[in-house]
């Protein structure tokens, strides 16, 4: 009898020595809040999207409401979004006090389907906000042809999508704001955090102001509060992290294209017609592969599906629950069958699982045992 395998994660950070001792650094240096490493951080990342002005904040969500104060969206406003995503891309809206408007999601991409947005725009619609999902990018030639026409600017939720591109562009590096994430699960991570690609220096200064109190100083001793600004400021600590990382992201992505085209590999062409489940886009050209989804058929409940699966020693996620149906969401008057695709995603979706320190060997385990499993629904 061979051992049992271990367990193996639906995600996990790769962090490695040469990380650790500049975390270390930091720690004995005596400076630990935003400083030197967070400069650096920051200037890396400007040159990462083509020279663009970006800051760094504590999550990848205060980045997105920060843009929206920046465009100057609240009461209301209404903000355009998509109901398959992680809760704070709409939480953001409803915390600048304007309004969240869904729109249905495309069911092959998961991203908000752009031919069903225009019917949702109104008077009061003043921002879109998309979301690569999975690292997936939404059509950037149509969103943009969208915003342009009816004047909306756009905060892409880039949480998933560093190193992904749009017909050999790196999204961040073109358009309007662009927000990325470095929670754990990420890409590249800082711990949490997360940083905003903005358009201009007069953003930029903005931006510097809701992220720490609205104060702006001058001199030794000057200091005045302009705006209401929060606390949002990355320490050096999470900086020298997210240093380490980005000397790691083309590997790291390039590490994950291969899984994913493994995963497919094994799977074969004939999966989704033999089992009614649903494998991701292959896009291997413009996705950053964040995560491998498999929409599983109706007739399998998720939670012993998931359940089924730990027990032979994998985990999986779901990424996400339809956002609209929360009960946050149910009182401001959304109700099951308004978006069916993304009710129907929301319910069957499992995440397998992929980052850079798995194996061959882990996606064939994995292959097999979703296999096994579905065939006994
Ligand atoms: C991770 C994520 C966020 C939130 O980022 P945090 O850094 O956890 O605040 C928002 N949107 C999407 C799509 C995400 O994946």
């Amino acid at each position: 009898m061979s051992a049992t395998p271990a367990f193996l994660p639906f995600t996990k950070p790769t962090v490695d020595e040469e990380t650790i001792s500049a975390v270390a650094d930091v720690l004995r240096s005596g400076w630990l809040t935003s400083g030197p490493r967070v400069k650096e951080f920051e200037a890396q990342l400007s040159e990462y999207f083509g020279g663009r002005p970006v800051r760094t904040f504590n999550s990848g969500t205060c980045t997105m409401e920060i843009a929206l104060r920046i465009a100057g969206i609240g009461e209301g406003d209404e903000v355009i979004t998509t109901p398959n995503s992680w809760v704070a891309t709409a939480n953001v809206v409803i915390e600048t006090g304007a309004t969240p408007v869904f729109v249905d999601i495309d069911p092959k991409t998961h991203n908000i389907d752009l031919n069903k947005l225009e019917a949702a725009i109104t008077p009061r619609t003043k921002a879109i906000i998309p979301v690569h999902m999975c690292g997936l990018p939404c059509d950037m030639d149509q969103l943009y042809a969208l915003a342009q026409k009816h004047q909306l600017r756009v905060v892409e939720d880039a949480a998933q999508a560093i190193g992904s591109t749009w017909k050999g562009k790196r999204i961040g590096a073109f358009g309007d704001f662009a927000s990325f994430s470095f929670q754990v699960n990420k890409n590249i991570m800082t711990g949490e955090g997360g940083c905003l690609v903005l358009n201009n220096e007069e953003e930029a200064k903005l931006a510097e102001k809701y992220r720490l109190q609205g104060v702006v100083r001058s001199g030794l001793d000057g200091i005045d509060v302009e705006v209401l600004g929060g606390k949002y400021n990355m320490t050096d600590i999470a900086a020298a992290i997210g240093l380490g990382q980005m000397k790691r992201l083309e590997e790291f992505n390039q590490k994950r294209a291969a899984l994913a085209r493994h995963y497919f590999t094994c799977f074969g062409q004939q999966f989704d017609a033999d089992t009614g489940a649903e494998l991701p886009v292959a896009d291997f050209e413009n996705s950053n592969w964040h995560m491998f989804h498999v929409v599983l058929p109706e007739r399998v409940e998720r939670a012993s599906f998931m359940q089924k699966m730990l027990d032979r020693g994998i985990g999986l996620g779901y990424h996400y629950r339809a956002i609209h149906l929360f009960s946050l969401y149910r009182q401001r008057g959304f109700t099951e069958g308004m978006f069916p695709v993304a009710e129907r995603i929301g319910k069957q979706i499992v995440t397998l699982p992929l980052f850079p320190s798995m194996t061959e060997n882990d996606v064939e385990r994995v292959v097999a045992e979703v296999k096994s499993c579905l065939s006994s629904f």
